[in-house]
Formats: structure tokens, sequence, C-alpha cells
């Protein structure tokens, strides 16, 4: 049968599509490569099970027609980009809450049974609990944040009211080949520039969870795959790594994967607590028990994600 994956040319969208292609599915990409790029699809294309149509979703337009006779929608599309959600808001509130306001009517009107939103663990702020379970308060401290969790209450409303089945993936920071924002990638761009020097944003105590991007692909498919055999019981699910890393910790395995010595690290807090940006979440650790006991658990851990990542980088990145 097939798929549609908004944000299919994107970072996550790409390896979700090269899975679903592997696992069978046709596959309909939108995106409107603000970010994305074909060049992530080189493989599925090859295959010829993959059509990829050019779509802004903030504009209701000519692209709902794909969702006539489509199984379900992975809905990736969106501007990833929590930093710059403080200082543009309305690209966030359009491309994240806009979009997926669009993306659930044109489900809607064409009865699309399934739909699998990539949330994120922003929505819970700078949470109380630590690890953080799902039905911890949600109390976004980003407009990125507040989009993806307004997100997830429109397509909850959806399901309750027409009866689509929607789940919610609250993923951790998602790390791996293809990705073109984040500290790695900010990392590996500054030292590029100047393998002297290493400006972090914050005071590099910040401690967050990383996920390889198959690991995340492989919940997601995993979670997809209950959620069509009728077997989910829930719909948010918390998506990450049982450990996480400092900033500075990550600082110093990419300094070391690019095998560069001496390299001064200056350290730039925006607020008297040391965070990168406003809305920069210090301390980010989801309890994943939901998903482990459904029986699922990531192969590689946050230090081991970011090493690939670099690694991936250093060979590929211009
Ligand atoms: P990405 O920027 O690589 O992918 C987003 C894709 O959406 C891009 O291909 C972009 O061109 C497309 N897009 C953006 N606005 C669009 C619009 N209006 N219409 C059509 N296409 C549009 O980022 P990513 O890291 O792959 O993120 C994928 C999804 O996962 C996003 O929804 C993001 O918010 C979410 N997420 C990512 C992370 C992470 O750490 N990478 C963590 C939590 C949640």
């Amino acid at each position: 049968s097939r798929v549609i994956v908004t944000g299919g040319a994107g970072f996550i969208g790409s390896h979700l599509v090269d899975r679903l292609v592997r696992d069978g599915y046709e596959v309909t990409v939108l995106d409107n490569f603000s970010s994305g790029d074909v060049s992530n699809l080189k493989e599925s294309l090859s295959t010829g099970r993959v059509n990829v149509v050019k779509a802004d979703l903030k504009y209701w337009g000519d692209w709902v027609s794909e969702f006539k006779g489509a199984y379900a929608v992975f809905h990736l599309a969106a501007n990833p980009e929590v930093r710059v959600s403080s200082v543009e808001p309305r690209s966030h509130f359009d491309n994240n809450l806009v979009a997926t306001f669009n993306v659930a009517e044109a489900a809607r009107v064409s009865d699309v049974k399934y739909i699998v939103f990539a949330s994120s663990s922003t929505v819970y702020g700078d949470a109380k609990v630590l690890p953080t379970p799902e039905d911890h308060p949600i109390i976004p401290i980003s407009v990125y944040g507040a989009t993806k969790a307004a997100g997830e209450i429109i397509l909850d409303t959806y399901s309750r009211l027409y009866g689509i089945r929607v789940v919610n993936l609250r993923y951790a920071n998602i790390v791996g080949p293809r990705s073109r924002h984040g500290v790695i990638y900010d990392f590996y761009i500054k030292l590029t520039r100047n393998p002297r020097e290493l400006e972090v944003l914050g005071d590099g105590s910040q401690r967050k969870s990383y996920l390889y991007v198959d690991d995340a692909v492989d919940a997601s498919l995993f979670l997809f795959n209950k959620l069509i055999n009728g077997s989910l019981q829930e719909q948010a699910f918390n998506v990450g790594n049982k450990d996480w890393v400092t900033v500075m910790d990550i600082a110093r395995i990419v300094i070391e994967e690019l095998g560069l010595r001496n390299v001064n690290i200056v350290t730039r807090a925006m607020t008297p607590d040391g965070r990168g940006w406003l809305g920069d979440v210090k301390y980010m650790l989801l309890d994943v028990d939901k998903l482990s006991k459904l029986g699922w658990s990531p192969r590689y851990s946050s230090a081991d994600a970011v090493r690939l990542t670099i690694r991936w980088l250093k060979g590929n990145a211009p």
C-alpha cells in the first residue's frame, strides 16, 4: 500500500522513506525543500517506489489530492530549529502548527486512517521530573515546543472526533547521517572554519539525550505497526535513549573525532542559568519505559550516536 511522508526529503524523513520502501510500501513524499533536499532520497528514488511532490503544507493546495487512497501519513514536515523559534515565531506557527492542521484536515477529507506525528521532547519544557514520563504536564518554554504541543492536541481531537488513529512520537534529539542542524553540526561547521577555537552556546553543562536516527526510525515503525494492528493503547510515546550527555561531552567527542588538539573552548551563556538560547531546555531525559515495556530498545547510546554522527559529517559534509 501507499503511505505519505511529509518532510520526507529532510533528515529523519529521508531515513524513514528508505525504511518504508524496504518494508514494501510505496511512498509519496510531500516537501517544500526549505531544509530538505531530494539528494537525501537518492537510494529510495532509484527503486521507483517513491514519488516526490513539491508542496508547501502551510497552504491548502493541490497536494491534498495525494491523500486520496493513501493508507497512512507520517507527518514530519516542520521548521525544526528550536533556537530560531524565539526570534521567528511566525515561521514556526505556520510551518509547524498550520501545516499540521492542514495535514489533519487532508487526512479527514480523504479518509486516511492513520497519522504518525513527529512531536518533540520540548513539549515538556523544563520538566519537573527526570526522566520525564509521558503523563508529565505539557509546559513548553519555546515557541517550537508550543507548536508541537498544539499539533498533538489537534491530532488527538481529530482522533476522538473522526476516528483517525494517531500516534504522537515525542522524539529526543535525533542525530545521524544527513543531519544538517543541531549541536553536532554546529560544532562541526565551526571547527572546520576555525580548528583552534570552539564557541559553545550556553555554559556547556546542558545535558540531553540523543538517539541515533536508525533507532528513531525503527522505534517509529515499531509503534506504527502496533497502531495499525490495533494494539496501541495510548497516543503519546517518548522516543529517546536511556542515557544522556552534556554539551561539553559532545564538544570533547567532536574534537577527538576530528583529530584536533588544543582547541580553545569558549562558552557563551545566553541566560544567567547557562542556557544556549532563549527557550533552550537545559536538562532533557525522557522516561522511555512505555516503549521498553512494549519490547523496543535502542541499539546505540547517546555518546555512540554523537560519535557516529560526527564520523559521518567528517566523511560527507561540505
Ligand atoms: P529537517 O529540517 O531535516 O526536516 C524537515 C523537512 O520538512 C524538510 O525536508 C523541510 O524541507 C520540510 N518542510 C518544512 N516546512 C515545510 C512545509 N511548510 N511544507 C512542506 N515541507 C516542509 O528536520 P528533521 O530533524 O528531519 O525533523 C523532522 C521532524 O522531526 C520535524 O517535525 C521535527 O520538528 C521533528 N523532530 C526532530 C528532532 C531532531 O532532533 N532532529 C527532534 C524532535 C522532533
